[in-house]
Order: C-alpha cells, then sequence, then structure tokens
C-alpha cells in the first residue's frame, strides 16, 4: 500500500516492494530531486494544462517543472469548464496578458522581455508577471483534445518559438521539432529572459531522466525501438 507524504517533504516512502520519492514520485533509484534547481520565474508565470492521461506516466516531464519553477500552477483534466482554478486563470487577467504557448499559423513569435523595464517596474510596485505563459502538456493528441474541449483557449493568444531537436529521445513525437513540455518551458523561458541560461538547468533532471531509461531498457533495446 501506498503511504501519502504531504507535499513538499523529501524522502521516500515504501510503495508495495520499492521506494518511492515523495517529491518526484519516482523510485528511489532514478530520483533526479537531485539535480532540482529553483528557478525564479517571476516575469512569466507558468501554468500548464496536464492532459489526465499525462498524470500516471513515469516519463512525465511536467512535474520538473512544478518543482523547479517559483510561479507555476500545474493543473490537471481535460475538459476544464468544471475547474475553478482553470476559470481564475482564465478570468483573473485580461486575454492579452495570457499566451499560450502553441504551434500554428495564428501563433506569435516570442520576443525576449524588456528585462530592465520589468525590474523597475517590479520596483514601482506593479505585479510581477508581465504575462502569463499557459503550456497544454500531453501528446499530440492529447493536446488538441484540450484545445477542442475548452474553446476560451481559442482567444487567448499564441506565441510559439523554433525549438531545438527534442533530447527526448526515449518518447516518439509526429515530427522531430516535437519537444517535450519541460523542454518547451526551458527554451521558451530562456529566450523571454535573453538567453541567459538559468532556465536550461530545467534539463538537468530531464537528461538524467532520459538517461537513466536507457540505461535500464538497454542500449540494444533502446537502438531497435527509438532510434532510426
Ligand atoms: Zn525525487
Amino acid at each position: 500500500m501506498e503511504r501519502e507524504a504531504p507535499d513538499g517533504v523529501t524522502g521516500c516512502v515504501q510503495q508495495l516492494n520499492r521506494r518511492v520519492c515523495v517529491k518526484c514520485g519516482r523510485a528511489a533509484d532514478s530520483c533526479y530531486c537531485h539535480l532540482i534547481v529553483s528557478l525564479n520565474n517571476c516575469f512569466v508565470p507558468v501554468v500548464i494544462l496536464r492532459h489526465s492521461d499525462e498524470v500516471k506516466k513515469p516519463l512525465g516531464t511536467a512535474r520538473i517543472a512544478k518543482l523547479s519553477l517559483t510561479h507555476c500552477q500545474l493543473i490537471d483534466g481535460v475538459d476544464y469548464s468544471d475547474s475553478l482554478e482553470f476559470q481564475s486563470l482564465i478570468n483573473r487577467a485580461e486575454p492579452a496578458r495570457l499566451a499560450l504557448l502553441y504551434p500554428g499559423i495564428n501563433a506569435t513569435p516570442l520576443q525576449p522581455l524588456n528585462l530592465d523595464q520589468m525590474k523597475a517596474r517590479v520596483e514601482g510596485g506593479d505585479n510581477c508577471g508581465d504575462f502569463t505563459l499557459i503550456v497544454v502538456d500531453g501528446t499530440w493528441r492529447n493536446t488538441r483534445e484540450i484545445l477542442l474541449a475548452n474553446p476560451i483557449l481559442q482567444s487567448i493568444p499564441k506565441v510559439t518559438m523554433s525549438f531545438p531537436v527534442s533530447r527526448y529521445t526515449v518518447r516518439k513525437g509526429p515530427a522531430e521539432e516535437c519537444v517535450s513540455t519541460i523542454e518547451a518551458l526551458a527554451y521558451s523561458l530562456d529566450y523571454l529572459y535573453s538567453g541567459q541560461g538559468a532556465f536550461l538547468r530545467l534539463l538537468d533532471a530531464f537528461d538524467y531522466m532520459v538517461d537513466y531509461q536507457i540505461k535500464r531498457m538497454g542500449q540494444e533495446v533502446f537502438a531497435r525501438n527509438y532510434l532510426k
């Protein structure tokens, strides 16, 4: 039986015949928490709309963001019409203050923030966040399902950027330019913060998780199933 532990408490709990980290939810020997760093993203608060199918996936990456980013909200579901968290997200700001990170012909390329201006505004008493970045977490089919189930998302300005080739080599995407949620966040936040590199630290735990998975399956299986 699994014993629940309070959120944020480090350590492991016994779950059937294995020990599980209460923070990252992974087996103790694959825990990546030693690579989690706290990253202040107050200028760009992040909301991750995580598809229900993604919640139990051991290789899900939204949790890395939740553990690392100081301003990160994780909302699980598909149809969010009954979600108070989602409704407060939609209602708490003007549509222009929200941005949905999603590719498409209507998506605007991301632009780096004017950090000096933002710091001055915060020092002058303004709220921290310039806009909230919304990310939809799941397979392509999952993300389309969320967009269809929540038409209000269509009214939120879409932003996008060109990502490097994905390092998520243990999961197949429909195209090479597809990246995992944590990669999308790491590259987007890094770009918004003028390429200073801090947010690329999000990829430390991610790379560790991928490397661990490859070691566990063995190079032969990895090569057969995941390499072209
Ligand atoms: Zn852990």
